[in-house]
């Protein structure tokens, strides 16, 4: 795939406050917040869109989400977060690599527009 933007970030040659590394994922503080807490937490591998994503990714998906509760946790907000997925430009998906948003801090609606 196209390097991204994200390829960029992973890679240190562009800046970013970073909140979580390891091997398979990095989290870091989204640029636009749109919420008192905005992490994005992404796979290392470039995997464009949630649905490009394959079965032998199923271990790496589970990581991202596990890594996105212990995030929100360390953070101070276990009981009200939420984690979103934009998956193509109709959706909102604006950097095709696969990122997932944790947002907290603020009230949520439902549905979310
Ligand atoms: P999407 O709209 O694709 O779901 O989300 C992309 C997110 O990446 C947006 O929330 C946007 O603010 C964030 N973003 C775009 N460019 C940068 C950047 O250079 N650094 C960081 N930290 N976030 C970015």
């Amino acid at each position: 795939m196209t390097e991204t933007l994200f390829s960029k970030i992973i890679n240190k040659e562009i800046p970013a406050d970073i909140v979580y590394e390891d091997d398979l994922c990095l989290a870091f503080k989204d640029i636009n917040p749109q919420a008192p807490l905005h992490v994005l937490i992404i796979p290392k591998k470039p995997i464009p869109r949630i649905v490009d994503a394959e079965q032998s990714d199923q271990e790496l998906l589970g990581h991202l989400l596990l890594k996105a509760g212990e995030i929100a946790k360390q953070e101070g907000y276990e009981n009200a977060f939420r984690l979103n997925i934009n998956n193509g430009e109709g959706a909102g998906q604006t950097v095709f690599h696969l990122h997932v948003h944790l947002l907290a801090g603020r009230n949520f609606i439902w549905p979310p527009g």
